[in-house]
């Protein structure tokens, strides 16, 4: 009865502990399903707030962590930690990323107030007040079930994958005037493995090369990434050419059939293999700087800005074909709801993210900070007066912030703001545009990481990069 809402195969997975109840790890394996799905509200509550408090340890750790950088900081001139991380990237201080933050929830909360005002109202005539933050997924989701008519086991049926990596070398080709061809007979490390040459479509030139290797297997590293084998650099005026490897996990065949990709798949091979072509176009002279050795605030852009791709009905048609008859492409009416479904109930999810970041930023950049304290004061600021949820401790289970993203947890939503800026400049009205392709290929692509990242997008937008695309597309997410 505590499990209602969660499907049979869920529960048939989880293991039963000895007074008959089912198990439930604290991993989001297990987690995140029962806060999306499970009807019972005081499930989905002690669940969430087990959760939030499973790591209470590492709050200690973490505090020591960030006195230990703070003081390494110091030792290299910085004033604190915040400084020196964000000193060499395009944000360049953190008072920038502070700025980018405040105005971007500040840009936000007329589109999440409306959200949040429709899911306190549906949870009223379901289970009555009050809404807390643990009933945000259960509640998201229930809306846009209800909102949209997409069932995504139908949408896969129209993404075998021979078909979509077909359609990506296309809108990769056409777009920035490339040309791929296979290396037929190349020597590879296993059978399923492809290598691919590629030349610029006008002069002939070879760019680069890239592998691609995309099919699970066993012992397989279980990733999907772009690996750079070689980069591309200048040595006595001759060219190394750029050498890239794309590893993926995707199912090659299925009941003898050929695979079929979730959407969320085929977005994610795109933007990968937007990394590809971001890697053999980057004409950097030293190896130092070409290739994916750029600014980790500005590699992402290129990648985020292409997955726009998966969203037009023009571009989604050449990725998509019915599996039992590929000459039928997916709809018009799928395509238009996939592109609403994007943006829908987004603004309170981003709302949550940038809590996160602040409250990174605000640690790294200040001394002897209270963390449960500021966690709680900056939860209900920037979640529209929602208070944490009693019991847990978000501070203690935040791992971007201790390790790997210390500091920097802002530049996923920073490139994603510059993505959108750019696809809404120059991109949306003629997606298919090889002029406005190539421009982006010399002007963004080729620099790579020898010229500062925010010349090389106000020199491609003719102005400063702005968040008001962003912003303008979250303004209907209800
Ligand atoms: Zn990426």
């Amino acid at each position: 009865m505590e499990l209602v809402g969660l499907p049979p195969e869920f529960l048939k997975s989880l293991e039963k502990a000895e007074n008959d109840k089912f198990k439930v790890v604290l991993r989001s394996h297990h987690v995140s399903p029962i806060l999306e799905l499970c009807k019972v509200g005081s499930t989905r509550k002690s669940v969430a707030v087990a959760y939030g408090r499973r790591c209470e340890a590492n709050l200690s750790v973490l505090e020591k962590l960030i006195q230990l950088r703070h003081k390494l900081a110091r030792l290299l001139g910085y004033p604190n930690y915040a400084e020196y991380a964000i000193d060499r990237r395009m944000a360049k201080s953190s008072t920038k990323v502070f700025e980018f933050l405040e105005k971007l929830s500040g840009s936000l909360t007329e589109s999440a107030s409306k959200e949040l005002s429709l899911l306190k109202e549906l949870k009223r005539k379901e289970e009555g007040d009050p809404f807390g933050i643990e009933d945000l997924p259960y509640y998201v989701k229930k809306i846009k079930e209800h909102q949209f008519d997409l069932d995504f086991g139908v949408v896969k049926q129209y993404f075998p994958i021979n078909l979509v990596l077909s359609g990506i070398f296309k809108i990769c080709q056409d777009l920035f005037g490339l040309r791929f061809e296979e290396v037929v007979g190349s020597e590879v490390w296993h059978q399923d493995v492809q290598l691919f040459s590629v030349f610029d479509l006008s002069s002939g030139e070879l760019m680069g090369y890239f592998y691609i290797d995309i099919y699970s297997r066993e012992g397989k590293y279980d990733h999907t990434c772009v690996v750079a084998l070689q980069n591309g650099s200048w040595i006595n005026s001759t060219r190394q050419i750029p050498v890239a490897l794309l590893i993926s996990q995707l199912q090659k065949e299925v009941d003898g059939r050929p695979g079929l990709l979730r959407f969320s798949e085929v977005v994610n091979l795109l933007h990968e293999f937007g990394h590809v072509v971001h890697h053999i176009c980057n004409r950097a002279p030293f190896a130092r700087f070409s290739g994916l050795r750029l600014d980790p605030d500005f590699v992402e852009i290129p990648s985020l800005i292409l997955e726009n791709w998966c969203y037009e009905s023009s571009s989604l048609k050449l990725i998509s074909g019915f599996h039992e008859d590929i000459t039928k492409p997916i709809d018009d009416e799928i395509c238009k709801s996939l592109k609403r479904w994007r943006c829908s109930f987004s603004a309170l999810k981003l709302k949550q993210e940038i809590l996160y970041c602040l409250f990174d930023q605000i640690i790294h950049s200040t001394e002897n900070v209270d963390m449960i304290g500021l966690f709680k004061h900056l939860h209900s600021k920037v979640m529209l007066g929602l208070p944490m949820l009693e019991g847990t401790n978000p501070a203690s289970c935040f791992p971007r912030t201790a390790i790997g993203y210390e500091a920097t947890c802002y530049s996923r939503i920073w490139s994603e703001v510059f993505a959108a800026d750019i696809f809404a400049m120059k991109f949306h009205d003629d997606i298919s545009n090889q002029n406005t392709g190539i421009h982006f290929r010399n002007k963004v692509l080729a620099p790579g990481g020898a010229k500062d990242p925010l010349e090389i997008l106000s020199d491609f937008l003719g102005r400063e990069p702005s968040i008001q695309a962003f912003v303008d597309s979250k303004a209907h997410s209800v």
